[in-house]
């Protein structure tokens, strides 16, 4: 896999019903599991989906309504039970911090993993994750209660071998991670052999930025600028779009207006109301605005390239 790898494995606003489970997605970054939000049903979707547990490392919980954290409890109770060893750490305001802890204290005590919890700030802005794969920037949010979205920028890829070209020059294993990296090959009388001759150009890096939940924000379109994949709420068709404005929702003709001013490449859209027995209403007024728009829906895959 090139890209990151995107599973859906809940798109609905407010409650679970009996056509969507609240926000929960992960993100495969190069083989580790990132979540974000992890609304009810979230351990279900994980079995069903057939994500590997075992290799999350990281939850990330937008804010403090139950749609988006319910889930947590949960999901560590059963990771627990099934044996999970790996450290995991949940990014969370302070207040989330207090919250859960009391009830990982409670129901999940003597658990087979570490679990960490790394405060982050409503305020936007941090980078609260940073790896040789991955930075993690939390966005600043414009909901009823402090809230942030979460954007993923890849970090740059090492280049390819051409395994032909290695062979024809002899080059020992131990040298290939440095043509990896863009070091050029020394033979032994000293000719310089370019590593362009030897590799090939690394894949693209891929950004993805989840933005949920919030009200059409100028804030939020400078802090997705140039990103690849834009996951923006759209709860309400156009034309609630003072209820939208109220609750500090979105509408689908915001969140693809966010997409377009912030120059992103695809943008799907998710968090929908209960209120409609299907989202294709929802679709047609995004795609008014930004042509490449796709429904988020329970169970949906997207390769991130
Ligand atoms: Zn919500
Ligand atoms: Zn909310």
């Amino acid at each position: 896999m090139t890209g990151l790898r995107l599973s859906i494995l809940g798109c609905g606003s407010a409650t679970p019903s009996t056509r969507h489970l609240p926000s929960c997605q992960v993100l495969d970054v190069r083989g580790n599991l990132m979540m974000i939000d992890c609304g009810e049903g979230a351990q279900l979707q994980v079995r069903r989906m057939r994500l590997k547990w075992q290799r999350l490392t990281d939850i990330f919980i937008s804010h403090l309504h139950g749609d988006h954290c319910f889930g947590l409890p949960g999901l560590l109770s059963s990771m627990a039970l099934h044996g999970t060893t790996r450290d995991i750490t949940v990014h969370t305001f302070a207040e989330g911090i207090r919250l859960f802890s009391a009830w990982t204290d409670f129901f999940c005590r003597d658990l087979p993993f570490n679990l960490h919890y790394h405060e982050i700030s409503p305020r936007g802005g941090e980078v609260i994750v940073d790896t040789d794969a991955i930075s993690v920037t939390t966005i600043p949010l414009r909901h009823r209660v402090p809230a942030v979205g979460f954007r993923f920028d890849e970090k740059p890829k090492r280049r390819h071998i051409i395994p032909e070209m290695t062979a024809h020059y002899g080059v020992p294993h131990y040298l290939m991670n440095a043509l990896r990296d863009g070091d050029d090959l020394v033979l032994p009388d000293g000719t310089v052999v370019a590593n362009e001759l030897l590799t090939r150009d690394a894949d693209r890096s891929v950004s993805y930025a989840y933005c949920s939940d919030t009200r059409f924000s100028e804030r939020v379109v400078s802090a997705v600028e140039g990103v690849d994949w834009l996951y923006h709420e759209a709860t309400y068709d156009n034309a609630l779009h003072v209820m939208a404005k109220k609750r500090y929702h979105s509408t689908a003709g915001e969140a693809a207006a966010v997409a377009r001013d912030a120059g992103a490449k695809h943008l799907i859209i998710g968090h929908y109301s209960q209120r409609y027995n299907d989202e294709s209403l929802l679709l047609r007024q995004a795609q008014e605005i930004f042509p490449d728009t796709i429904l988020a829906r329970e169970g949906m895959g997207i390769e991130l390239m």
